[in-house]
């Protein structure tokens, strides 16, 4: 037998974590169950002091999920994982479950709105402060420690505007200072960057992106060591309960079959788009991590093994030149969802961060010409065709 650490990532994505039952199913088994029955009373006592490690209850854990989970952390090369019900379950949760009343946050300030609403409304609410830095300069992420910062938070790439942050960095200065890094790798995927082996102690995902990657269901996941998940995230997810539903699970580990085809293909059409873009007077930026004219490439060189399956870029003539070009797209549709085989397409200022005040939202660099493609599965001269006609 050779041993599953040491698969490449494509059979790890095909084949970690399956539990076979008594039935040797070949497609994974779903355990759509609330509970669990025992043999006798002795063995519900038994389960119940942790003599035996059978499942007691779903919100605990279920035979499906524990298969999601363990394909997750073969492939982020991590020793244990809880799936959540959604992507913000995922980041509430790993924030949440280890900071207390008195301790403080120092986070990037380019992250998703509800991510940003967590740090930055929710937790000063029970008492834990949060620093919003530019993630893109070391001396503000150094500037903002203090000797109660208990975590370091931030989302690379970005979303929308696809920035970098240098994650090595941040987790060696998060290390000095006994603090954790919590890193949000969505956009990446768990094939473009590996966070834990960069230094981050904590990686969330939102699953509903890629790993799904056809639009159907919410799911989140929080991978670690053992030791973090047992002291901190063990009894938050228990007792909270943001637990990720069989039904979802099972459907993501289908998903995950077959992300790193998707994701390929996705990124290949990408960077075909960033090509064709970098070509068209009416585009004023272009941010593709893929590209050598990204602010940042030698950081995506340092810690990204490709771009994305999204860009960022903005149109000159803001607000009505990006509703226009987004209207007369025929095959990409305008959603706010993205890593998903449809093409999709969204602007961002008056959509996800339509709650940012302009004095905030343009530092960010979220312009009114800015728009946020993520590109989908179609053909893709298709795809570049499309786009091209609606440029002109
Ligand atoms: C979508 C997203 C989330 C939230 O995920 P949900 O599954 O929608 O809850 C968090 N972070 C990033 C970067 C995202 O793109």
């Amino acid at each position: 037998m050779t041993s599953k650490n040491n698969w490449h990532p494509d059979t790890k994505l095909v084949h970690g974590g399956t539990s076979r039952s008594q039935f040797g199913e070949t497609s994974e088994a779903l355990y759509l169950t609330q509970g669990y029955v025992y043999d006798s009373a002795e063995a519900a006592e038994a389960r119940f002091k942790g003599d035996d490690d059978g499942y007691v209850y779903s919100r605990y854990g279920n035979p499906t999920v524990s298969m999601f989970e363990e394909r997750m952390c073969l492939l982020e090369g991590a020793e244990d994982a809880r799936a959540t019900a959604s992507g913000m379950a995922a980041v509430s949760s790993a924030i949440g479950c280890q900071v207390q009343n008195g301790d403080h946050i120092v986070a990037a300030r380019a992250l998703f709105g509800s991510c940003r609403w967590v740090v930055e409304t929710l937790m000063p609410t029970y008492g834990v402060e949060c620093t919003l830095v530019d993630g893109k300069s070391m001396d503000e992420w150094k500037a903002a420690v203090r000797p109660n910062t208990k975590v370091f938070f931030l989302e690379s790439p970005t979303n929308p505007t696809l920035e970098l942050v240098d994650i090595k960095a941040v987790a060696d200065l998060a290390h000095e200072n006994n603090a954790k890094l919590v890193v949000d790798n969505v956009f990446a995927t768990p094939l473009y960057q590996h966070p834990l082996k960069l230094g981050a102690d904590i990686v969330v995902y939102s699953a509903t992106k890629h790993i799904d990657g056809q639009g159907r269901c919410l799911g989140g996941i929080i991978l670690s060591d053992e030791e973090w998940i047992n002291e901190n995230l063990h009894d938050f997810h228990r007792h909270t309960g943001p637990s990720l539903s069989p039904f979802n699970a099972w459907t993501l580990l289908k998903g995950l079959e077959t992300l790193s085809v998707r994701v390929d293909r996705q990124t290949d059409t990408a960077e075909k788009i960033a090509g064709l873009l970098s070509n068209q007077s009416k585009i004023t930026q272009i941010m593709y991590p893929g590209l050598d004219s990204h602010p940042q490439a030698d950081i995506a060189k340092k810690q990204m093994r490709r771009g994305s399956t999204l860009l960022a870029f903005e149109l000159s003539g803001g607000k009505q030149a990006a509703f226009d070009f987004i209207n007369r797209l025929d095959i990409v549709s305008i959603s706010n969802n993205l890593g998903d085989a449809k093409s999709l397409i969204t602007h961002p200022a008056t959509t996800t961060h339509k709650s940012l005040a302009e004095e905030e939202r343009i530092p960010v660099g979220i312009t009114d010409g800015l728009v946020r493609l993520s590109v989908g599965l179609e053909d893709a001269d298709d795809l570049l065709q499309d786009i091209e006609r609606a440029l002109n």
